[in-house]
């Protein structure tokens, strides 16, 4: 580790109250802040301050074109990242902050350009994580914090993830240990009549349309298979790993196991990502298993560590088997089809005579 960073162990329940001040200092002179959320470990900047907010693009080697994410503590502080807020907004907010839900509004005047890509609108959400919570109420100041992971690396989900990432590039790491969602919020466009879903996340669809029943979510890619971008920064190759990655579906347990064998005699090191029922079916072959539990909760908390595994030990390819379109499915399909940049196999059933 670099002199620079400093890394603050933090009780993720009850954070060291000195750790916080310092961090939040940090965060008001213009640093970076890397903190956990209930979603993925974040990298915070002042959200008002254009230079603070260069840092983090120059840090993750982001493109310009991808905008942040803006983080409150406080509902009252909405008005100073959005304006012409929709009723829609503060029911969904009252339901849902603190939460995995991202909202895009008409941005507020005080926002600078690069935070939002030059969009005149911007998103922001109320993390549900007491780190980040006692972070934004130190800085006092909204926070843009995008994952805090190289650009296109798989999102954080520890402190060791964000230092094997950014390492020197980052003033403080609080350390809270692993974050308890693991996959990133759901983004909920209100610029758009009906809403929209521009990225699903951390609360499911069926949980937001109980609010939101006229809420759409259509990418190309569940009908087709073949990706858009529907929000800035969401194209395709994101979340990668190294290794190439191969994701199949297919209804017949037994013709996706076969299809996924015929596939590791081709490479030299294959890893396979496999809910712990998958990968009993691996088990005697010469592979390395990333083993996700037993439902997609424990599958979204594990999957960004798992493939980060998978490439420290040299894989070159890692198969994997595409969950459910259902509840937090949904979001780790999503992330599975980036991983794999489209390298979608369909296994069909064999006729049965
Ligand atoms: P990250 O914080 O790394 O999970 O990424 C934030 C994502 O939020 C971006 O990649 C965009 O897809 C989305 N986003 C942020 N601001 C906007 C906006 N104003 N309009 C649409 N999508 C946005
Ligand atoms: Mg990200």
């Amino acid at each position: 580790m670099s002199k620079r960073t400093r890394v603050l162990r933090v009780d993720p329940v009850a954070p060291d109250a000195d750790a916080i001040a310092l961090a939040g200092r940090t965060i008001r002179a213009g640093g970076l802040v890397a903190f956990p959320t209930e979603t993925v470990y974040g990298l915070g900047a002042n959200a008002l301050d254009e230079a603070a907010i260069a840092k983090i693009f120059a840090a993750k080697g982001r493109p310009a074109s991808d905008p942040l994410i803006v983080h409150i503590a406080r509902l009252e502080q909405l008005s100073q990242v959005a304006h012409a807020i929709p009723s829609e907004a503060f029911a969904l907010c009252r339901r849902f902050w603190p939460g995995p839900l991202t909202l895009v509004l008409q941005k507020a005047q005080g926002i600078p350009a690069n935070l939002t890509a030059s969009l005149n609108t911007v998103a922001v959400r109320m993390p549900d994580h007491e780190v980040a919570l006692a972070l934004l109420r130190s800085a006092d100041l909204p926070i843009a914090a995008p994952s805090a992971n190289q650009f296109s690396r798989p999102s954080p989900t520890s402190a060791q993830h964000v230092i094997d990432d950014l390492a020197d590039r980052v003033d403080v790491v609080l350390d809270g240990g692993n974050t308890p969602i693991g996959l990133e919020s759901t983004i909920v466009s209100l610029i758009e009549d009906p809403p929209c879903v521009l990225r699903p996340g951390g609360i499911s669809l069926e949980t937001l349309r109980e609010a939101l029943p006229n809420l759409r979510y259509e990418p190309s890619y569940l009908a087709e298979d073949v990706m858009i971008a529907p929000a800035p920064g969401t194209m395709l190759r994101h979340y990668s790993p190294r290794a190439r990655v191969i994701l199949y579906t297919g209804d017949d347990d037994a013709e996706v196991y076969a299809a996924m064998r015929a596939e590791i005699n081709s490479h030299e090191r294959v890893g396979i990502l496999a809910c712990d029922a998958d990968a009993l079916e691996f088990a005697e072959l010469d592979v390395a298993i990333e083993r996700l539990g037993a439902d997609a909760d424990e599958a979204a908390r594990r999957l960004f560590a798992a493939l980060r595994s998978l490439d420290q030990q040299g894989v070159d390819c890692i198969l994997a088997r595409a969950p459910e379109k259902r509840g937090l499915g949904l979001a780790l399909w999503d992330r599975l089809l980036r991983a794999a940049v489209g390298s979608l196999i369909k296994v069909q059933a064999a006729p049965s005579d």
